[in-house]
């Protein structure tokens, strides 16, 4: 697909018509570009999934993305291995929030954080075991937004923007769907609960970090804003997108802020935080250096979400 097809159309991924150009971003001083930290919450531990079947899925996984003819890491499919069975004795190489959450405030960088307040598609914690780490994000100052699981019912959408407002003593202004679900019915649930924006929207026909279209938020029913996603961990390293080294996505990162320095626009990064983890080494250390390269080059303003939607103008 070229370039031309992908300029004429209004924006990949939307469920309806947006009431607005893409907007305009109006730069900090000195600054030539944003970066935008996100997590999207699937996750608070394997321990969650000891007795769901997860952990087996997990298995079959560790084969896929580590004994293909395309990418034999032998050693690395054991230590996976090793990792699940030791969760089903109380060793969870996936209770990692503290540490993510301890790498960021060494970089000096704020994010926002999506919990879910409901269960299905591989999500298997509950409200009230979020509801300790939730509020201690909260309390450091972090954005906290909904991962939404409801994208066939508005009242059911607004329900979870609700509950998830009461454990983090705030309304919630945000929302991004599991498994990228946004419909219509999801912005009924947004206006309904008094959120602002949504930040769904991938476009992943066109991947490409040098000729990247870096969607940029616009209007949707003039009250939301839509903040389209950029940059997917698991889209970088997944067999199933574009199985990249350590090594190759640092440079495909290097490359879309180049991209966007040289545009004036934000990059929208989704790290999910159980992969910052030993399991998956190399996207952990993949998001130290970008915390590490990234934020210590002065051309650059890094955020969260919130921090995004303030620097947005009316073109
Ligand atoms: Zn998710």
């Amino acid at each position: 697909m070229s370039d031309g097809m992908a300029s004429r159309r209004p924006g990949i991924g939307y469920p309806e018509e947006p009431t607005s150009p893409e907007l305009a971003l109006e730069l900090p001083a000195g600054k030539r570009w944003v970066l935008v930290l996100s997590h999207d919450v699937d996750h608070l531990g394997l321990r969650e999934h000891v007795v769901d079947g997860f952990l087996l899925r997990q298995g079959w996984n560790a084969i896929r993305q580590n004994l293909t003819r395309g990418r034999f890491r032998p050693l690395r499919f054991l230590d996976q291995v090793a990792g699940l069975g030791l969760a089903c004795v109380g060793v969870d190489r996936w209770d990692v929030i503290g540490d993510l959450l301890e790498e960021e405030r060494r970089a000096g960088v704020p994010s926002t954080w999506f919990f879910a307040m409901r269960r299905g598609l591989g999500i298997a914690y509950r409200p009230e075991r979020a509801a300790p780490v939730i509020r201690e994000l909260a309390s450091a100052g972090r954005e906290i937004g909904l991962h939404g699981q409801t994208p066939d019912d508005a009242e059911g959408l607004a329900a979870e923007l609700r509950e998830l407002g009461e454990i983090a003593g705030r309304t919630i202004a945000g929302v991004r769907m599991h498994y990228l679900r946004l419909t219509r019915q999801v912005l009924d649930g947004l206006e309904r609960a008094g959120g602002s924006y949504d930040s769904t929207v991938m476009d992943r026909t066109h991947l490409d970090p040098d000729t990247h279209p870096l969607q940029q938020p616009r209007r949707l029913r003039d009250r939301l804003v839509e903040v389209p996603l950029h940059v997917m961990d698991s889209t970088l390293f997944s067999v199933t997108g574009l199985a990249l080294s350590l090594d190759e996505a640092i440079d495909y990162v290097r490359r879309v802020a180049e991209r966007a320095r040289a545009l004036g626009r934000a990059v929208v990064v989704n790290l999910h935080p159980n992969y910052f983890s030993r399991q998956t080494p190399e996207v952990r250390e993949w998001y130290r250096r970008l915390l590490g390269e990234l934020t210590r080059r002065s051309d650059v303003h890094v955020t969260d979400l919130a921090g995004l939607l303030e620097l947005l103008r009316d073109p």
